[in-house]
């Protein structure tokens, strides 16, 4: 097994030019953030000039991005730099809910959000979605699952929504949410994997008492690497300090990130409070994406009009030529990286999800010129 090890040694990456996996869209690196990797690649890189606290080094300045910088950014009292959306969600769980709880959450949550609830030993109780075709979420929903713990003799100690969820891309009304939860003096923690990093997100201004955001996903950072930013109230409970290690937050094990990924997110930072700007270009661009393709027979679900890039079509037509195309339901996977696109999952024809965010309308005109022409090559076949 230790013999024959060279072909660890050169690991190549194949990518299509057009890439429209969501997971991706958001977290290629700007040619800062790609430098930074390289400049801090090694092995606990950040810690030369550290007294500590990781969060309260000044050289690189991250002291200034984790506490000046990055609340202002999240709408939040306080920040910390996390792994990912997920060890944030489960810090907060562990840290503010008790083995045995209820935590609420909407029927389109991430499966992390279920496993950040199981490994802090909650319950759940869903908000379930309206279902086909728009899957929404209502704010009474929330109400409605609070009340429903109630009668397990539950305490319900957290809530989540999902800001937009991953799979439809569905922004509910946040601040509505909030009120709700608030009424029952339950918190609730936004998870913004998809949001933060891609458009305006206050978690002040919705009303969210914790916020989780994703660097690799939505920051334009290599990951892994996340934000979790909580108000004064609740970050008092979940950045506490350890009774017997000086200076170190329990809660974190002490340090997160200990290099490269914290790096490349501050070195993106600048472009991606930039791109931000551009949202509602993004947004419009999405419309403009869906209608072209519902014009070649594709349906999109979900909020309608849609509000943000992430993007389900349910596709019958593609479907229907899967079962007679020689190779079957990888006909769609193998005929778009034949027009250099990649980014949907090899197998699926029926529905799928993709990504418009950060791409140009010359490069969706591809993509919609190469859904056009296997469509028709299957027509006359
Ligand atoms: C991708 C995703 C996550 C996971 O993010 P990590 O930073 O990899 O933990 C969580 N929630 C949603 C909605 C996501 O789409």
């Amino acid at each position: 097994m230790l013999d024959n090890l060279e072909k660890f040694t050169n690991l190549k990456r194949d990518i299509a030019q057009i890439n429209l996996d969501p997971l991706q869209r958001g977290g290629i690196l700007t040619p800062a953030a790609r430098a930074a990797l390289m400049e801090w690649g090694d092995g606990y890189s950040i810690c030369d000039f550290c007294a500590g606290r990781l969060d309260r080094i000044k050289t690189p300045p991250v002291e200034e991005f984790v506490h000046e910088v990055l609340p202002e950014f999240l709408g939040t009292d306080e920040v910390r730099i996390t792994h990912g959306a997920r060890e944030g969600k489960f810090a907060a769980m562990h840290a503010l809910c008790e083995k045995g709880d209820w935590v609420v959450m909407d029927g389109n949550a991430h499966y992390t959000t279920v496993l950040a609830a199981e490994r802090a030993g909650l319950k759940i109780e869903y908000v379930p979605s309206s279902g086909e075709p728009s899957y929404a979420i209502r704010a009474e929903g929330y109400a409605e699952a609070i009340e429903r713990a109630y009668e397990h003799k539950g305490n319900v100690s957290m809530a989540v929504l999902t800001y937009p969820d991953g799979n439809y891309g569905n922004m509910a009304d946040a601040r509505a949410v909030a009120d709700a939860c608030h009424d029952y003096g339950v918190p609730l923690l936004l998870n913004g994997a998809y949001a933060v990093g891609r458009m305006p997100v206050s978690a002040r201004d919705l009303g969210a008492d914790i916020i989780v955001g994703s660097g690799h996903k939505s920051m334009a950072a290599s990951g892994p690497v996340g934000v979790l930013g909580a108000s004064e109230e609740y970050a008092r409970i979940i950045f506490r300090l350890s009774p017997t290690k000086k200076n170190k937050e329990v809660e974190l094990l002490g340090c997160t990130v200990r290099g490269a990924p914290l790096l490349t997110m501050m070195a993106s930072f600048p472009a991606v409070v930039e791109r931000i700007r551009s949202w509602p270009e993004e947004v419009e661009k999405a419309r403009w994406f869906v209608a072209k393709m519902e014009r070649l027979g594709m349906e999109q679900q979900g909020d309608r009009p849609h509000n943000h890039d992430l993007i389900f079509f349910k596709a019958e037509n593609l479907y229907a030529i899967s079962q007679i195309a020689k190779k079957g339901r990888y006909f769609l996977y193998r005929d778009l990286k034949d027009h250099g696109i990649c980014g949907i999952k090899p197998g699926l024809t029926r529905q799928f999800k993709l990504s418009t965010f950060g791409l140009s309308r010359a490069e969706l005109e591809t993509v919609l010129g190469a859904f056009e022409e296997i469509i028709i090559s299957y027509a006359k076949a």
